[in-house]
């Protein structure tokens, strides 16, 4: 029975392992089918790909695209992406330079704020990453005696409302879903519950991620309830969408799940992974 996790995060973005330690991770954990989905860049993918030939798995070339629509953050997976791709490859390059004004953005406020240095220590703590995020700030911030987690850290500072929040605007869905579509792959909503759209938010998200060519949405996810995991299968099949399952894992101690211990996808699902040519799986209604 193939162990399938759509959504991982590596130290090239604010996971905690490295492509190869993740992947050695996942076989640990029994997991056939990974999808390495850093945010905003691809360079993980080639060192992943060597590993998981190592560790006879099956990886699928994937990225977390951070995206704005209607003044809120969305984050879309790109799922079996070409990584060559010039206008995804430039793209993501823009995020992350915007990342970079950004972050001296948020160490300004937090300057305001008596807390000196956290540039240079979110620097620091992203080292092994070519894209500094929020994630970096907390682990400083954590580091530096200011919460006891990087949980509780988001909620003191690092979220709308907080001193160290700073809202920025982001690729639009459609540059996304071109750039994934672009490559060859298919796009899918990561985590739809978190954004906490309402209904009519999200019917009018749905009905233009169809249009723009959108292929699923995550419906088992680690930030969803068993009910949310209900609800988003029942308007994935309404609305004709694939459905995915991710952990978002980001390393031992920061993830509520760990790889390989998700939920199958409810039956009435139709998982993303029967648009691949991955032949053992195809027919399979199993996660
Ligand atoms: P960024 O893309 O730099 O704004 O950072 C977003 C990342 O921060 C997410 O992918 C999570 O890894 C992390 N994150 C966001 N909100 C929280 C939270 N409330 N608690 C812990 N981590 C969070
Ligand atoms: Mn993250
Ligand atoms: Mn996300
Ligand atoms: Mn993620």
């Amino acid at each position: 029975m193939p162990n399938i996790d759509l959504h991982s995060h590596s130290t090239i973005s604010d996971g905690m392992l490295s492509p190869s330690q993740l992947l050695a991770h996942a076989a640990s954990r029994g997991v056939n089918i990974l999808a390495l989905t850093d945010h905003d860049d691809i360079a993980g993918l080639r060192e992943a790909r060597h590993c998981a030939l190592q560790e006879n798995i099956r990886l699928i070339n994937g990225v977390e695209i951070s995206v704005t629509w209607n003044n809120r953050t969305l984050h879309i997976i790109g799922l079996d992406i070409d990584p060559e791709h010039p206008p995804l490859i430039d793209g993501l390059k823009k995020i992350r330079d915007g990342r970079i004004n950004r972050a001296r953005a948020i160490a300004t406020q937090l300057d305001k704020y008596g807390i000196l240095g956290s540039f240079e220590g979110a620097c620091a703590q992203a080292s092994a990453s070519r894209l500094i995020g929020r994630t970096h700030f907390a682990r400083f911030l954590v580091s530096q005696g200011h919460a006891k987690d990087v949980r509780s850290v988001f909620k003191k500072f690092l979220v709308k409302g907080k001193p160290g929040y700073v809202s920025h605007v982001w690729a639009s869905l459609r540059e996304a879903i071109d750039w994934i579509r672009g490559s060859g792959g298919q796009a899918v909503i990561a985590h739809p519950a978190r954004y906490k759209l309402g209904n009519h938010l999200l019917e009018q998200l749905l009905c233009e991620f169809c249009e723009l060519g959108g292929a699923g949405i995550e419906v088992v996810s680690s930030s969803h309830t068993p009910e949310q995991t209900r609800q988003f299968a029942q308007l994935a099949s309404r609305m004709n969408l694939y459905a995915s399952c991710g952990s978002d894992y980001h390393g031992p101690g920061e993830s509520y799940f760990d790889l390989g211990r998700l939920p199958a996808l409810p039956p009435e699902c139709t998982p993303i992974w029967t648009a691949w040519d991955i032949p053992d799986i195809r027919e399979s209604p199993i996660q």
